[in-house]
């Protein structure tokens, strides 16, 4: 049977509401054990009839909660790094769908962290990318890093051309990206691709917010002020070619122009406004 009879419906609105202020709950080991609120991305029903999806999501599934015969009823829930599955009867979707119930929320509620599709297998041309922004732009977290530094996790787009390579050639088509940036060290750099993530839902965001701790807890070992060293040197090599004194911005600088300092002034810009409309009840009216 086809996969693709499994269509999801996005909750309407759903990106207008931020859960601004909400807590993420960590373990020892830097990951996290909790949030306190979630909000509904999308739901789904899973049919009966045999599927490479209905496999795959039984395969995660414990005994107790595998319905042999029966249709799957799914809410996918999310925070701002963290995704989690509701499982259900398909009438409770349904019922959720048309507005008559709100999603069961007691103790007998079937949780599973994560979603089916983490961007591959059978799962990942079903459920859509989704951000956390409705513009794909804005404030995630921040932590405290080494020495009062501020480390943020933010979401934001950039032309497709352009998301991997500074000086690529533009394709007219936006990405969109989550990352980090901390403003002691001004990391990460440019040239550090592993610190950058195709953003396609929770997952990638909490992926991107594990890197982030890890920097602001030191434990990457790369949290060092710029000192200007790098500089000093590519200018006077700059220099004696051109025969002239030749002056590089500093990396706080080049930082602040356009770089990660840039990205999250933006970010933040777009985060205040979006939390202005929120509480002035005319979010989701542009
Ligand atoms: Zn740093
Ligand atoms: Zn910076």
């Amino acid at each position: 049977m086809n996969d693709l009879t499994i269509t999801p419906v996005l909750v309407p609105q759903c990106q207008s509401n931020l859960l601004l202020g909400n807590e993420h709950h960590y373990g020892p080991n830097n990951r996290i054990v909790g949030v306190d609120l979630y909000r509904v991305a999308m739901t789904l029903i899973v049919p009966a009839e045999a599927s490479d999806a209905r496999t795959d999501l039984e395969d995660t599934l414990r005994d107790e909660h595998r319905r042999p015969g029966q249709p799957y009823g799914i809410a996918l829930l999310e925070a701002q790094q963290l995704g989690a599955m509701m499982l259900t009867d398909p009438s409770v979707i349904e019922a959720f769908r048309a507005g008559a119930s709100a999603l069961p929320n007691g103790p007998d509620t079937i949780i599973y962290g994560g979603w089916p599709s983490c961007g591959y297998g059978p799962w990942e041309n079903i459920i859509p990318r989704t951000t956390w922004y409705p513009e794909g732009t804005g404030i995630l977290d921040e932590f405290e890093g080494v020495d009062g530094a501020r480390v943020t996790l933010y979401e934001y787009t950039v032309d497709e051309g352009l998301a991997w390579k500074r000086h690529g050639t533009p394709t007219g088509k936006t990405a969109a990206m989550v990352s980090w940036h901390c403003d002691r060290c001004h990391s990460p750099h440019e040239f550090e691709l592993d610190e950058r993530f195709d953003n396609r839902g929770p997952h990638d965001r909490q992926w991107a917010g594990q890197h982030a701790r890890a920097h602001a807890r030191g434990m990457d070992g790369k949290c060092k002020p710029p000192t200007g060293e790098l500089e000093k040197v590519v200018a006077a090599v700059a220099s004696e070619l051109r025969g002239r004194p030749v002056e590089l911005p500093s990396k706080a600088a080049t930082c602040a122009a356009e770089e990660g300092c840039a990205r999250v002034r933006h970010a933040r810009a777009v985060t205040a406004r979006l939390a202005a409309q929120a509480s002035n009840g005319t979010s989701g009216t542009t």
